[in-house]
């Protein structure tokens, strides 16, 4: 929420001055809290307590130091807010967000966080409705301080995009919560809405994955710029996998991507998932000088770059 709430000001903000004038902006964005969020796991209103978004058990133990802790990448909010930083963090609550009711939490993922890793309907299942249910609760926050904003007393420059961008977030929400539904109905039933595909020898530069968006989206028949794309990205120096996961009903024009290696046991490898980052100490202490801080810089993160360039591409 923070991250869309920073390119928004961004856009309408002088290059003068920009880090104080965030700050400002940013310190009126915390003082609205988020409301409480509820389970709505087959419609359940328990209250949610934290979830893991990414598995504990399967990915973050592999990638954890001897302390168990992962390195997240974190926008630095207390120095320079145009840079990041690498946040060591406990897997215990690396990446947990407000997901189901302690409930439904275990016993939706207790034989996932235990049971071996294999790509299967129940893994893509489970893994997207976790994704989904972060992404509700993001946008959940966003619409929550954009009508803050958009109805305060205080005037503000940037209203018309303001609006814009919370009529948006309020259509996303319908699309995601709908989803969310259908796939909780999918796990409860052991039923299997989605399909998937493992390709393997994923390419490795730009102009073949090109290609291959290319006939994947002939062979779905759904344009990728308008799906909702999941990329989960697992790798190192070994080989990789691409795993494309769409749901079977074709008019709900939802399509999830995931890339996972083939080995998952392996000491040094990269998580992304969507925006966040989630890297092992060993893959830190690889980087050359200029690497590491390319990866701590504002622009390149917002423009993507660096996923490219640490993807190989
Ligand atoms: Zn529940």
């Amino acid at each position: 929420m923070l991250e869309n709430m920073i390119k928004l000001i961004n856009y309408y903000s002088p290059s003068e001055n920009k880090n104080k004038y965030l700050k400002e902006k940013l310190n009126k964005l915390k003082s609205i809290k988020s409301e409480q969020k509820l389970c709505n796991f087959l419609g359940c209103k328990e209250v949610a307590i934290d979830s893991h978004e990414i598995s504990k058990g399967i990915f973050l133990s592999q990638i954890s130091d001897e302390n168990n802790e992962v390195n997240i990448l974190a926008r630095d909010f207390k120095g320079n807010i145009r840079r990041f930083y690498f946040k060591k963090e406990n897997v215990k609550s690396a990446t947990t967000f407000p997901g189901f009711c302690a409930a439904h939490d275990k016993k939706i993922f207790t034989s996932f966080e235990n049971g071996t890793f294999t790509i299967n309907q129940d893994f893509v299942q489970k893994q997207s409705l976790r994704t989904l249910k972060k992404e509700i609760s993001l946008i959940h926050d966003e619409i929550k301080t954009l009508s803050t904003l958009i109805f305060s007393p205080e005037k503000h420059e940037d209203i018309r995009l303001l609006k814009k961008n919370y009529h948006g977030q309020a259509k996303n929400l319908k699309r995601y919560q709908k989803l969310f539904n259908n796939l909780s109905h999918s796990i409860d039933k052991g039923g299997s809405i989605m399909q998937f595909k493992i390709i393997d020898d994923v390419p490795n530069n730009m102009v073949q994955f090109s290609k291959l968006r290319h006939d994947i989206e002939t062979i779905l028949g759904i344009p990728l710029k308008h799906a909702y794309i999941f990329i989960f990205l697992l790798f190192n120096d070994g080989k990789q996998k691409l795993i494309l996961a769409t749901f079977k009903d074709k008019t709900s024009n939802k399509l999830m991507e995931f890339l996972v290696q083939n080995k998952y046991f392996l000491n040094e490898y990269i998580l992304i998932n969507k925006e966040r980052f989630i890297v092992s100490q060993n893959f830190i202490n690889s980087l050359d000088h200029v690497d590491y801080n390319t990866m701590l810089d504002d622009n390149k993160i917002i423009q993507n770059k660096f996923f490219l360039k640490f993807m190989g591409f």
